[in-house]
């Protein structure tokens, strides 16, 4: 079985990642998040959020709608220009992205393939009520319209003033030609994106850029990522977006080769000129600012941190997650699972803990099939109780990477970890 294979059932087996729709044979290019994957989501999300909202005074977030008035797209140049080149084999008639096939040649069958066209990736909407009355709108392509649109509102109504930043994290929608790779290229998916206004200087959204992609790769590492695993590239002038003056890519070292994580773009002032917004300094000075866009996706992050995690040593399969992502942050076992006195201060234990970390319960089986357990969903610590405890309130944890066991007082635990955790 290659990585892909092994990351792919795992997620299954163990509640991260299933296909979508299942029990009606799949719908290709949807997936949905298991008890566990939506822990691993969250956490990714929510150490996002912090590493830009709350640890800076210049970003602000906003959660805007789904479906927009479609003028947006076209004001946008989304209905004009987001497109995939498309190719069908004249034997076969499957359908493929020209930027993704090699020598034009069917990889289905090896059969001859068409000259491209252009493919719109908006997946459309009908709203309204009435049949007569029904309005064709979209699936956001990119979330990052919504900030664009509240340019105004978020200038409006708080203290922010340029440079400042405005973040988002959404579900976003791409009629894509050939979902794959299991959730790397999904039709629904979620992203993480900050717009950074700044002035409208080349030199300075310059400088902006740099410092942007710098620190998101430096986030990834801080997560722990492999900087062996992660690249910049930047993007050549025929694939760049129609709105990006500079654009380029974290790359992971994928199974299936280098792939794109997170897109850093410079969209000058295209945006804001198109919905004709412009922003006045204190001064009284009116100009359009300049943007520097991060756009990372959750579902690739969730996917990427799974696979850089993923380690076996000999029969046990480990994921290294990092405590932050983990989805569970203790395991709380008793000893044996007959014994009263041991399973009712356990369930002490796990009660305590449960108030501010999630905590995994587990008595089954023995000692050693709980750790191959925990360790195969990447719970970094596992804390047992056993007869010792009963005696001096203290328990076994059990690290999950360097398999060393300390006893620790059960009234210091819930600080143990926090501070292991905040490291
Ligand atoms: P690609 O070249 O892989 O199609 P893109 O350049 O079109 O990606 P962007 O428009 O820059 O992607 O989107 C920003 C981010 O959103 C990407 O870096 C990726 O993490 C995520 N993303 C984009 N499309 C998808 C998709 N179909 N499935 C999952 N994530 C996606």
């Amino acid at each position: 079985m290659d990585l892909m294979e092994k990351i792919f059932a795992l997620a299954k087996r163990r509640g991260f990642i299933y296909p979508g729709s299942e029990i009606y044979g799949g719908f290709s290019g949807f997936w949905d998040y298991g008890p566990l994957g939506v822990e691993l989501k969250n956490n990714i999300k929510k150490e996002w959020w912090k590493s830009l909202v709350y640890e800076r005074e210049d970003v602000v977030g906003l959660d805007s709608a789904i479906i927009m008035n479609p003028k947006v797209w076209e004001v946008s140049g989304h209905v004009e220009a987001f497109t995939d080149p498309l190719v069908e084999c004249k034997a076969c008639h499957h359908r493929f992205r020209a930027d993704k096939v090699e020598a034009n040649v069917c990889p289905d069958c090896g059969g001859k393939l068409t000259e491209p066209k252009k493919f719109n990736l908006l997946t459309e909407v009908y709203v309204g009520t009435t049949e007569e009355g029904k309005e064709k709108a979209y699936l956001r392509g990119e979330i990052t319209q919504g900030v664009f649109v509240n340019f105004k509102n978020v200038v409006d109504s708080t203290r922010i003033k340029i440079p400042f930043g405005i973040a988002q994290i959404g579900k976003a929608f791409r009629n894509e030609i050939t979902a794959g790779n299991f959730t790397f290229r999904s039709r629904e998916f979620e992203q993480m994106e900050l717009e950074y206004f700044v002035e409208p200087e080349a030199k300075e959204a310059e400088r902006m850029f740099e410092f942007w992609k710098n620190a998101r790769l430096n986030w990834y590492i801080s997560l722990g990522m492999s900087k062996i695993n992660l690249r910049f590239r930047e993007h050549e002038d025929k694939e760049r977006a129609h709105y990006a003056a500079k654009a380029e890519d974290i790359e992971y070292k994928a199974p299936f080769g280098w792939s794109e994580f997170e897109g850093i773009h410079n969209r000058t002032d295209y945006d804001l000129t198109k919905h004709n917004l412009k922003y006045k300094d204190d001064q009284g000075k009116e100009y359009t600012p300049w943007v520097i866009e991060t756009s990372g996706g959750v579902d690739r992050a969730a996917l990427f941190f799974l696979l850089n995690a993923y380690h076996e040593e000999k029969e046990r399969i480990i994921l290294k997650l990092h405590p932050k992502l983990a989805p569970y942050k203790v395991a709380v076992f008793p000893l044996l699972a007959n014994k009263e006195e041991l399973v009712k201060k356990a369930r002490e234990v796990y009660g305590g803990l449960r108030k501010d970390l999630f905590v995994a319960w587990d008595d089954r089986g023995n000692i050693g099939k709980r750790y191959f357990a925990q360790d195969e969903i990447g719970t970094p610590w596992c804390v047992t109780v056993d007869f010792t405890t009963l005696g001096d309130e203290t328990v076994t944890v059990r690290d999950r990477d360097s398999t060393k066991q300390e006893r620790v007082a059960i009234d210091k635990l819930a600080e143990y970890f926090q501070n292991k955790l905040s490291i």
